[in-house]
């Protein structure tokens, strides 16, 4: 494959972009490829290279990049109709109605511009309703690049993860090992009163892919209403994508109190959205006191990809399509790893998977999950498949970065860079996308 160009663009961009890039987790080693254009479930870069896309812009491309005509038009008409006003627009109803119909504890939303500005919002508005200031979040979850959550450390013993943000957003946080019920409940006995809200992502998909073991949910909601916290999904990633439009609350059975929404919600276009109960949601400003605003908030192009996005998903069999796919995939990379890296653990439900390279696995392999770790307790791998964050930490991340990755990269097959990302199927992937990317797997292993 011949990088020359993207080579040559990244070297312009390192001049004006810090890293290179508007993301951290695209500047890949040694150089990212630049993007020319998408087709269907494919990318194209700047030399004229193609790859089977897995990253799907790191989750909100359902339909894969050639929008289906009711979308493009709908964004298109919207575009060439001024593209934002200062004022509300219908279609902002119009998605807000959907989201309702759709996801079950959700009544009203306030939409606004990413998913990092849902969670900031949403966690504003838990400590605004409950007049308390603690949250609690999961090690190693990831809602996002706001202070409140980028934090380090165990329980109450938290600092800043990153520079720049003052010890006293830490102090308020705390976090505990998620799937750990029995930190859940010690953390609760010990500041219970003092907890706006539990905030999870309900199954992890940006540090590995981590499905949440029996009773885990269950346990947030049962431990949060009695100490009259909230329970905030963080469904940035899983909604609209796992348990189809029902999102992964409706999957596991689990009503939230508030849920943050993003990437797909927006059709491709900068989105998030803060939904809940309406008695919640209603803290907001202007009808309550919590203060919320955006300029570009609810913007009508976004609404409007977004709500075709969701209606085209309703009216065809897009979440059987890309569910089968997702489920023949994780398959065939069970069977692989069995042969090739028994140790390796396969991740993913729905439409997102995963290999998580850990390190150690059982002697027998019969009777464990054939399409992706669901943490049944009678699986002979329950103890090796990766439970938490810090799990996922301890596995070969720099084997996976930095060999398998480059690999998959020079056989076409474009994954999220490194081990923690979720890796996604779309409408467009076909069942041989699927096949070559088992080959490119057996190949790269
Ligand atoms: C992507 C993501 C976010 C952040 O969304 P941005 O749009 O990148 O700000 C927050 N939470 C989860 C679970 C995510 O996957």
């Amino acid at each position: 494959m011949n990088h020359e160009q993207s080579r040559s663009l990244y070297d312009r961009a390192l001049s004006v972009m810090p890293g290179g890039v508007n993301s951290s987790v695209r500047a890949t080693r040694p150089y990212p490829f630049f993007v020319d254009s998408g087709d269907g479930g494919h990318v194209v870069d700047a030399d004229g290279n193609k790859y089977l896309d897995f990253v799907m812009g790191y989750g909100p491309l359902l339909l894969g990049h050639d929008l289906p005509k009711q979308v493009q038009s709908a964004i298109q008409q919207r575009a060439s109709e001024g593209p934002m006003y200062g004022a509300p627009t219908e279609v902002e109803v119009e998605l807000a109605e959907f989201v309702s119909r759709h996801v079950p504890s959700v009544e009203m939303t306030r939409f606004v511009n990413s998913g990092t500005e849902a969670t900031v919002s949403a966690v504003r508005l838990a400590r605004g309703y409950t007049g308390r200031e603690k949250i609690v979040v999961m090690q190693c979850g990831y809602h996002g690049a706001q202070e409140s959550t980028l934090v380090e450390g165990k329980g109450d013993d938290t600092s800043p993860s990153s520079p720049g943000i003052p010890s006293s957003f830490a102090e308020h946080t705390l976090t505990v090992p998620f799937n750990d019920k029995a930190a859940v409940h010690s953390v609760f006995e010990e500041h219970g009163d003092d907890i706006a809200a539990v905030l999870t992502e309900p199954i992890l998909g940006n540090y590995g892919i981590v499905h949440p073991v029996e009773g885990f949910h269950e346990t947030l909601r049962d431990v949060t209403e009695e100490h009259g916290a909230l329970l905030i999904f963080d469904e940035v990633i899983t909604g609209f994508r796992v348990g189809g439009l029902k999102c992964a609350q409706g999957k596991f059975d689990i009503d939230p109190d508030i849920t943050t929404f993003g990437k797909i919600v927006g059709g491709g276009f900068p989105v998030g959205a803060i939904g809940g109960k309406a008695e919640i949601i209603e803290q907001f400003t202007p009808a309550g006191d919590v203060f919320q605003s955006g300029t570009f908030s609810g913007h009508p192009v976004t609404m409007a990809a977004g709500l075709e996005t969701l209606r085209y998903a309703a009216e065809h069999d897009v979440y059987d399509h890309v569910n089968t796919l997702g489920e023949q995939l994780r398959a065939g990379l069970t069977d692989i790893v069995a042969d090739q890296a028994p140790e390796y653990t396969v991740a993913g439900t729905d439409s997102m998977f995963k290999v998580l390279f850990t390190r150690e696995g059982p002697d027998d392999q019969t009777g464990h999950c054939e399409a992706g770790c669901k943490q049944r307790p009678d699986c002979p791998r329950y103890e090796y498949c990766p439970k938490n964050g810090s799990d996922v930490k301890q596995t070969e991340t720099e084997r996976w970065e930095r060999l398998f990755w480059p690999a998959m990269k020079e056989q076409g097959i474009f994954l999220t860079a490194n081990q923690f990302e979720s890796q996604f199927i779309c409408n467009a992937h076909t069942e041989e996308d699927i096949e070559k990317a088992l080959d490119a797997y057996k190949e790269a292993l």
